[in-house]
């Protein structure tokens, strides 16, 4: 039976595709968006299709970005010799907000995970031994204390030990299972001030 609209039910469906976002979800937010003034609907439809179709990863670290090389990359004021690989641009964007790291990084856009079939091809793995081949100094796995998290670091640091290439690890202050973007700057300051060699 079709309670709504054909256009109603098409948002729902829509809607309910975004992570996090559940059925009931879904139908609440379809029912705001129609309540809303117009305008506001324009603006928020115009700035999802612009930010898609202006944000891009960044050809060193594949950071999301507006253009070939990100701000961080582009900075020759940064240490290129320390890479900090992380699993996500919001991992990145919380460290980059301590202020405190003056290295580059690595956006892995995921972490391995054999159950739900995430291999190393399938995460930003070639690009960091490629990137590898110019002059490094140290590897920081800030890969999340999460299982998927410590498999990629583990398997990152088989990957990078035969080059000779220092390979370290964040401290594991952080919270297992604890997604970076949720911890407080100082726990992350003392996560990379106690990371130790792999
Ligand atoms: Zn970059």
């Amino acid at each position: 039976m079709d309670l709504y609209s054909g256009h109603i039910n098409k948002l729902i469906e829509e809607l309910s595709k975004l992570p996090g976002i559940g059925a009931k979800s879904a139908q609440r937010l379809a029912f705001h968006l129609i309540n809303l003034p117009k305008e506001r609907v324009d603006r928020l439809a115009a700035s999802m299709v612009d930010a898609r179709a202006n944000v891009r990863y960044c050809t060193e670290c594949f950071t999301l970005t507006e253009q070939d090389i990100c701000p961080i990359c582009a900075n020759q004021k940064r240490d290129h010799q320390t890479i900090m690989v992380v699993e996500n641009t919001r991992d990145l964007a919380a460290y980059e907000k301590t202020g405190k790291y003056a290295g580059v990084y690595h956006v892995l856009h995921g972490a391995i995970s054999p159950m739900l079939g995430i291999g190393p091809n399938d995460i930003r793995l070639k690009e960091l031994m490629k990137r590898l081949q110019a002059d490094v100094q140290e590897v920081i796995i800030a890969t999340n204390s999460s299982l998927e998290g410590e498999t990629t670091a583990m398997y990152i640091s088989k990957l990078i030990k035969p080059t000779g290439i220092k390979v370290t690890r964040i401290a594991s202050g952080v919270p297992v299972g604890g997604d970076l973007e949720y911890i407080d700057e100082i726990t992350l300051l003392r996560a990379l001030e106690g990371r130790t060699e792999l």
